[in-house]
């Protein structure tokens, strides 16, 4: 109820929720508390989290933010939620978010964008809570959940954590099942929470995290228990800090954040070295043509026949078309456009291709600072603390949103694990955070060390 109160007070202003569920919050509420009354439960009894809309949630508003989906319902639940629920979990609504996770500042949702919770010292304007998963990070910053969860493809959970002080960790690819999850780009779509700390986000994982016959993709290996590793020394770990990431005209106070990160790390015993990721500036535009290529294919299914909206036509092909066409935003058809370029044939070759080839030369530099002995890479998230929703420059030229990606979108090609961390404020006030990489399906790894910076 209070959470509920909290939500109806802010939701206004922060456009956090799309959707709120107050009789289905109450209703699993009221089953929890019976069930800790019988001295049964599970790990996550009575909490409430908030649930981005690219999860299927049975019977709710599930809508990626799009207006394409337009009033659908799913009759199934996504395994993550589904798990989420299984230990006592309670939904509070669905979370506003870029239409189908294209965006790093939720200004391409159908609903408007979602605000962040913090403003510049001496400032009332209104900036972005990050994307795609803007809702969530700006709902748990703002308390209006204890928890959320989040995707991240190209570091939606990590960038808009970083811009709203909060946590959030992309797992390896395969820990968590994408069943139930609207696709974006299908080989790199992952999910994760965001938590107002380490603690909380390693806690929400294990519930979340496991393999699912529905997700071949999905790992079968063990989830360990993520909250054990917290407090453990950092004795022995070697942390790499990737000269690569290091980018000419990069703002002094990044520079300084991610000094102040290695002193903490050595302060916790670990070493820290400098490594080469030799790759890394051929991942952003190798990114932009893998993820719109497989996003092409994934909305190929939006056709005004199986799901949400339609806008009759003369005839099938027209009905497609204005459904489409009205169905849509600019950046998913900018994206479907890409997509369909780079995979066509005579094209196929040069861009999609030679991406593939790429994303493997990045996944290969990991892997050989791994095998030199790197426990995990300290790395920043943003190029600059949350910016203002209608910023001009970004608005005028897709590509300068594309590069809000830099940092984040390196791991997503490698399938690794990455936790974005509260690292301190820029002189305006705003929250900046730092990133952790690690090897594969070593997340206890990331939250250890994350631990130590909070
Ligand atoms: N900004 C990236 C994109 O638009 C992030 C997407 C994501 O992680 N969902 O593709």
């Amino acid at each position: 109820e209070s959470y509920l109160k909290a939500i109806e007070a802010a939701n206004g202003a922060l456009n956090a929720y799309v959707a709120v569920t107050p009789e289905k919050a109450l209703a699993m509420a009221k089953a929890s508390d019976a069930r800790l009354a019988e001295g049964k439960g599970g790990a996550l009894e009575g909490i409430p989290l908030g649930v981005k809309d690219l999860f299927a949630t049975e019977g709710v508003h599930t809508q990626a933010c799009s207006h394409i989906l337009d009033g659908f319902k799913p009759n199934y639940e996504s395994t993550v939620t589904d798990k989420l629920w299984a230990e006592g979990a309670v939904m509070l609504g669905k979370l506003n978010m870029d239409e189908f996770a294209m965006g790093s500042s939720n200004e391409s949702s159908y609903y408007g964008p979602a605000v962040n919770p913090w403003k510049a010292e001496g400032s009332d304007e209104k900036l972005v809570p990050g994307g795609s998963s803007g809702g969530s990070a700006a709902a748990v910053a703002a308390h209006l959940c204890a928890g959320a969860t989040a995707t991240d493809t190209g570091g939606s959970i990590r960038q808009p954590a970083a811009f709203t002080g909060t946590v959030g960790i992309k797992p390896t690819y395969g820990r968590c099942s994408r069943f139930g999850i609207v696709a974006y780009a299908s080989s790199l779509d992952q999910a994760g929470p965001i938590a107002r700390d380490v603690r909380d986000a390693a806690i929400l994982l294990k519930s979340m995290a496991g393999v699912d016959k529905r997700d071949t993709t999905s790992v079968d290996l063990p989830v360990p228990d993520y909250e054990a590793a917290l407090g453990q020394s950092l004795k022995g770990m070697k942390i790499g800090i990737p000269k690569e990431y290091r980018l000419d005209g990069m703002s002094e106070e990044i520079e300084t954040l991610w000094a102040q990160g290695v002193e903490w790390l050595k302060d916790a015993g670990a070493e820290v070295v400098e490594i080469s990721l030799p790759h890394t500036k051929y991942a952003l535009p190798a990114y932009y043509i893998v993820a719109p290529a497989e996003a092409s294919s994934n909305l190929a299914r939006y056709d005004g026949v199986r799901y949400g909206l339609r806008v009759e036509g003369r005839d099938i092909a027209d009905m497609y078309e204005k459904t489409r066409a009205a169905g849509f935003g600019k950046e998913v058809q900018r994206r479907i456009m890409i997509g369909t370029y780079v995979l066509s044939a005579g094209y196929y070759d040069a861009y999609y291709l030679k991406a593939q080839k790429v994303r493997t030369l990045i996944k290969r530099d990991f892997e050989d600072a791994f095998h030199a002995g790197v426990d995990a890479i300290l790395a920043p998230i943003t190029p600059s603390s949350a910016f203002a929703i209608g910023d001009k420059e970004l608005a005028a030229d897709p590509v300068k949103m594309y590069l809000q990606d830099v940092f984040t979108i390196t791991l997503n090609m490698a399938g690794l694990p990455g936790i974005s961390v509260p690292a301190g404020l820029d002189r305006k006030g705003l929250p900046l955070g730092l990133q952790l990489i690690g090897k594969p399906f070593e997340e206890e790894t990331l939250f250890k060390t994350a631990h130590v910076m909070e």
